[in-house]
């Protein structure tokens, strides 16, 4: 399993996670909801260390880590467990759709070019996108560059799939195709901590849903609970909010 506790992470004096405590079992789905600004991405950020936590535990099987003690190498090895679908896909804009799923399995996993490339080619067919593997990013929609940038993690075989709001930046129409595909990544099992505003699909994909605000996890539970029956107050307020 994967669990965090008492993660804190301040920028200057603003705390903006005030002590995460999440356990996340293998395949598990959880979407994170909440309002701007409470924390959502961060949480997602420190989980590899693409911000440094200040205080908690990380641990991922039988990696762990102390976020405020971390050594280069346990930052290493949380990076290899974790894959991270960003909102604006970040693909490299002088590879190609194949490339761009190459890059990691190459200069991270060490693969040889021939296998990683074999790779990459499969990923594309999962995706749908067999025929755009030579493609440059800039020939391709919104939707189907964000579905490499899953193609992207979904090669690297890692144990957490991160996503933060990956159909936020995408036209309206691009945005069903790339719900489809984390639905099949999350058919295989995969276990996913996805952060959106899709309230149907979080209610179709999450196992549990947490909310958070102000840096804290306020309630968790089933979508049906969560979405049908919150029982704190903020969490009624956000719904209704965004309903
Ligand atoms: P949104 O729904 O708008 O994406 P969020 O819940 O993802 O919001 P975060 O991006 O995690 O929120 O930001 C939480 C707080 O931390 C915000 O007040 C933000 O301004 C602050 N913050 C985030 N990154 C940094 C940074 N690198 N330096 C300073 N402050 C930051
Ligand atoms: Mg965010």
């Amino acid at each position: 399993a994967i669990s965090i506790s008492g993660l804190r992470k301040t920028f200057g004096d603003s705390v903006v996670l005030d002590g995460i405590d999440l356990t996340i079992q293998p395949g598990e789905r959880i979407v994170i909801i909440g309002p701007s600004g409470t924390g959502k991405s961060t949480l997602l950020r420190c989980l590899n260390f693409l911000d440094a936590p200040d205080a908690g535990l990380i641990r991922i099987g039988d990696l762990e880590v102390e976020a405020a003690r971390a050594s280069k190498a346990e930052i290493l090895a949380l990076r290899r467990r974790t894959a991270f679908v960003f909102q604006n896909y970040a693909l490299f804009a002088n590879k190609t759709a194949a490339e761009n799923i190459m890059e990691a399995l190459i200069t991270v996993q060490k693969q040889p070019r021939a296998e990683a490339e074999a790779r990459a080619r499969e990923i594309l067919a999962e995706t749908g996108l067999a025929d755009k593997a030579d493609a440059y990013p800039a020939s391709l929609s919104g939707g189907q560059q964000q579905r490499v940038g899953i193609g992207r993690a979904m090669a690297l075989g890692a144990e957490l799939m991160l996503f933060d709001e990956p159909t936020s930046a995408l036209d309206p129409e691009w945005v069903g195709e790339v719900l489809a595909l984390m639905h099949k990544v999350a058919e295989e099992r995969q276990t996913m901590l996805i952060v959106t505003h899709e309230m149907q699909f979080a209610r179709e994909i999450a196992d549990r849903v947490v909310f958070m605000e102000g840096g804290r996890i306020v309630e968790q539970g089933p979508p049906a609970q969560i979405f049908d029956a919150p029982q704190d107050p903020r969490t009624r307020a956000f719904l209704r909010r965004v309903g």
